[in-house]
């Protein structure tokens, strides 16, 4: 399955959700790329200018990057991809690399807000190294500032500056949108309003996911 929507609008804490209560893995790019910078691999050097500027990392990079990922967790288990595809070319390759395997993207669901929402939600969001997001708006931890579950500081994104935040919904529009289309043609895409609490899109998104799977 793969999320799909504008940053901020909430994939990646409906993708962490929807993963333990499917059991399904949650295969979040950006994650993965935050990683490899954290470790200073030479994919997270490549990827640090493209994310700093709030563009896109290159299709052949994420590509190999899903691959492997993909390879490593295996067939037996359901996929959520929050973050990926992003581009055109990226849901091809993802078409192919499913398609060798006997698999397909199963649903797409399409996270929708209004911008307004969307910079706030960026604004407020601060990130734990564990990989728990809080929002001090919606969701702030218990202790200003520091992870309820690992008592560590928590950050601010840098790419959640207001000046990057506006270059990556430019980028939403340009590059990912064709992507609704894309899968719309398709007949997977299901449309989620992604503007209520964690729980109430939470509870469309399940629903979402339900109505599209009948016959
Ligand atoms: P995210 O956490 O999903 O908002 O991703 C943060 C940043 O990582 C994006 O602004 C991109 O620079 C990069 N990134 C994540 N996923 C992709 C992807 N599928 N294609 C290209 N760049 C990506």
């Amino acid at each position: 399955m793969v999320l799909l929507g504008s940053p901020g609008v909430g994939k990646g804490t409906q993708g962490m959700r929807l993963g333990a209560s499917l059991d399904w893995a949650h295969v979040s790019t950006g994650d993965l790329l935050r990683a490899a910078r954290r470790e200073g691999t030479e994919l997270g050097v490549r990827a640090k200018r493209f994310m700093d500027r709030g563009d896109l990392v290159p299709d052949e990079v994420m590509i190999g990057l899903v691959r492997d990922r993909l390879a490593a967790l295996g067939s037996k288990r359901g996929v959520i991809l929050d973050g990926f595809p992003r581009t055109v070319g990226q849901a091809e390759a993802l078409e192919g690399m499913l398609e060798r395997e006997g698999r397909s993207v199963a649903r797409v669901a399409l996270l929708e807000a209004d911008d307004q929402l969307l910079v706030r939600r960026i604004s407020g969001r601060r990130s734990s190294p564990s990989g728990r997001v809080y929002n001090i708006h919606y969701d702030p931890p218990r202790r200003e500032g520091v992870c309820d579950d690992t008592g560590e500081p928590l950050i601010h994104r840098p790419d959640d500056s207001p000046g990057t935040v506006r270059a990556r919904l430019a980028v939403y529009r340009e590059t990912t949108e064709p992507l609704i289309g894309h899968y719309e043609r398709r007949g997977v895409l299901a449309r989620v309003n992604g503007d209520g609490t964690i729980d109430e899109v939470q509870t469309e998104l399940l629903a979402a996911l339900e109505a599209e799977a009948r016959p």
